[in-house]
Formats: C-alpha cells, sequence, structure tokens
C-alpha cells in the first residue's frame, strides 16, 4: 500500500538531538531553538518568532495576545481543522463561521464585511494548502473594522502572497500573528510542534511572557532583569530542545524538500489536466499565490464519485484521504451555529480528496495513482 502520508527524515535529527543532549540543555529556549527561530525571522521577514509544542498551542497564544473575551466574535472559515476555532472558543468567543470560495476552499474574502458587527475582534484566514487566501481585502477590512488578522499558516510554510502592489510576502508575515505547524504531515516536522510568528511589535515582549509561563524568564536569561517572576497569564507553550534539535535538521533541508514536493505536485497537476476528466476539478492557484506543494487535492463533482474514487485507489494499493467536515455543522457547534448555509464549505466536505504525498513517493508510483484516476473514470 502507497501510504498517504510517510514522514521524511534529513539523517541529521539524531545527531543534533544527541548534541543537544550532551550539552546538558534539554529544557525549552536554548540554542536550538534560537537557530530556528533566526533562521524564520531572518528569511521570511517575520519580526519574532517562538516555538511552540503544535500549531493549536500557537493558535492559543495568539487568542490570549489579541486579547478575546467571553462574547467576542472571531471569524474563521468553516473548512478548516478544529484547532483554527478551539484555540478562540477557549476564550469565551463566538465563532462566526464564514463560507469558502466555489472554486476554492480558502475563505472567501469578499463575504467576509457583511459578518463583521460591534462584537468581531479578528479574522482568522486559514492558507488551505498552503495557498493564499487574498490578503489584500482581508488586510483592508481589518484596518477599516480595527481588527486583528491572525493567519492560520499551519500549512503555508515557504508560501507568498503578492500584494496589488506586486509585493511578494511570505505567508505568516502579513497578519498581525501567525501560527505555523510541524505536525508529522506538514512539509517539515518535528512529530508534534508549531510556531508563532509575532508581526505586531506591540505583542512581542507579552509573546514571550505567555510563552514562558507567564514569567519574564525569556528577559532574564537576556541579562535584561536581575530577577524573574510572575508578571501576567501564560502557559507552558515551548518545546524542548529535543524537539527544536530535530527541527533543525529539518530547517537545514527546507529547499530540497520543497523542491521535491512541489516538483510532484506538478506532475500530479499536469498529469491529471491531460486526462480532460468532467467529473473532477483541479486545485486553483490564484494570481497573488504561490504552491508550496503542501498538499495535492481534487474535487469531484459529488460526494458519490469521491467515495468511488477512494475505493478504486485502495483496491489498487492508494491510500487517499478526505477532509475536513464543516465546523458549522459540527456535534460540538452546530447547536450554536446560526442558520445561514455555508454550501461551498459543505461542498469540499463532500467532494474534496487529498492524494498521496510525500517526500519519498517516486515519479512512477504517483504516475501509477495517475493511470488509476484515468481508469477509475473510463
Ligand atoms: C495541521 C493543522 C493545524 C494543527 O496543527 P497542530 O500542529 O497539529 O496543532 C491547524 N490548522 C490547520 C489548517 C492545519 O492544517
Amino acid at each position: 500500500m502507497i501510504p498517504f502520508n510517510k514522514p521524511y527524515l534529513t539523517g541529521k535529527e539524531t545527531h543534533y538531538i544527541y548534541d543537544a543532549v550532551n550539552s546538558g540543555k534539554i529544557s525549552g529556549n536554548g540554542k536550538y531553538t534560537q537557530k530556528v527561530q533566526s533562521f524564520f525571522e531572518s528569511v521570511y521577514s517575520f519580526k519574532k518568532c517562538l516555538l511552540t509544542t503544535s500549531c493549536t498551542d500557537a493558535l492559543e497564544m495568539a487568542a490570549i495576545l489579541a486579547n478575546i473575551k467571553e462574547g467576542d466574535e472571531v471569524i474563521v472559515p468553516s473548512f478548516t481543522f478544529v484547532s483554527t476555532a478551539i484555540a478562540f472558543i477557549r476564550q469565551g468567543a463566538n465563532i462566526v463561521f464564514a463560507d469558502s470560495y466555489s472554486d476554492n476552499p480558502n475563505i472567501d474574502a469578499d463575504k467576509i464585511e457583511a459578518l463583521i458587527t460591534d462584537k468581531t475582534k479578528a479574522i482568522v484566514p486559514v492558507h488551505y494548502a498552503g495557498v493564499a487566501c487574498d490578503m489584500d481585502k482581508i488586510m483592508d477590512l481589518a484596518s477599516k473594522y480595527n481588527l486583528l488578522v491572525i493567519e492560520d499558516a499551519a500549512q503555508a510554510i515557504d508560501s507568498y502572497h503578492i500584494d496589488k502592489n506586486g509585493v511578494k510576502k511570505a505567508l505568516g508575515s502579513i497578519g498581525h500573528l501567525a501560527a505555523f505547524s510541524f505536525h508529522e504531515t506538514k512539509n517539515i516536522i518535528s512529530g508534534e510542534g508549531g510556531m508563532l510568528a509575532i508581526n505586531d511589535e506591540r505583542f512581542v515582549n507579552r509573546a514571550e511572557i505567555i510563552w514562558e509561563k507567564g514569567t519574564n524568564r525569556a528577559e532574564f536569561f537576556r541579562g535584561e532583569v536581575n530577577k524573574y517572576g510572575w508578571v501576567d497569564t501564560g502557559s507552558s507553550f515551548l518545546p524542548s530542545e529535543i524537539i527544536a534539535a530535530f527541527l533543525w535538521a529539518q530547517v537545514e533541508n527546507l529547499e530540497h524538500i520543497q523542491e521535491k514536493r512541489i516538483k510532484l505536485w506538478n506532475q500530479y497537476f499536469n498529469g491529471i489536466k491531460e486526462l480532460k476528466l468532467d467529473s473532477i476539478k483541479l486545485p486553483k492557484v490564484p494570481e497573488y499565490a504561490t504552491n508550496n506543494g503542501h498538499m495535492f487535492y481534487l474535487t469531484c463533482n459529488n460526494g458519490q464519485t469521491r467515495e468511488k474514487l477512494i475505493l478504486k485507489l485502495k483496491e489498487s494499493g492508494f491510500h487517499a484521504v478526505f477532509h475536513y467536515l464543516s465546523l458549522h455543522a459540527s456535534d460540538f457547534y452546530k447547536g450554536r451555529h446560526d442558520k445561514r448555509e455555508l454550501p461551498n464549505s459543505d461542498c469540499f466536505t463532500e467532494c474534496l480528496v487529498r492524494l498521496p504525498l510525500f517526500f519519498e513517493l517516486k515519479e512512477e508510483e504517483l504516475n501509477d495513482i495517475i493511470m488509476c484516476i484515468k481508469n477509475n473514470f473510463k
């Protein structure tokens, strides 16, 4: 069976972990944490980066920093992973779910303004499959209504948005805050892991405190204060050096990993395009977005077609999967969701299928998958 995902190891992970262990410093915010954070700050122009134990945690930090309180409203796409919403739910927010475009799972930026009320505090665009949301429109709305933008960039490492003036900016560097994931299903990994990017100077100091259990320990370690103590709310959001050391091996190979993933993605795209099939649609990458080879998905014309395709692939030894179940219709939230229908989100819930895509997938295997798709629709 060709799996849906296979975590890629560069070979240096255990070497750096050995070094971290040997150095005697294995708790958080040590040499490897700082190496990784500095790398991202300099390569992608994030003002400040903090490694976290997951993207979910980074989103929770963002919700605390945004000062989200009971009764505040946060606009979130319905077609996303649970974490995007749960971070704000934990602060007592009401989630106002937004629909996707009809031809792209990202939040439909033209439908956001109608959802803004005087209780709205933040918009949380999710760059699905690493493809940018329309950040020009979203940032304009945020400044018009004085809202924060928190990018869920879990899938969006090394991907870009090109703004109306032609300026190319890394995803995660545009909103006030952004959250990344290094879960084993993402492009670069540390098993579980994540990162908060802070682009608004106002949040930098407080972010470090929330990260270190509500203490000013980070300042203390830099020698900026002579003792540290409890100064704010917070939690233990930082990963150990063992995780950061693993991640450093991945970061060092980022370019190589990206090259390979994008090559495989293009092979899927071109191969399936050639089949000229009526019952499936290829992913859309808008002109203002780039593709980081995170995920290859197709959209079937209905749920039955998808079910048949997944079964056919499975019988031929290929593991294809689907996700997400619209959050507005979830068991947890459907009672609280207003009556609005979100047809595009529901359509992706029913019709989207993800094909195997991982570093070690071979070109021949990928061609076999394309052939299997061809035969399925013959
Ligand atoms: C993977 C993912 C998350 C969660 O990331 P973790 O690191 O597992 O917490 C959140 N949002 C999106 C869109 C994701 O794809």
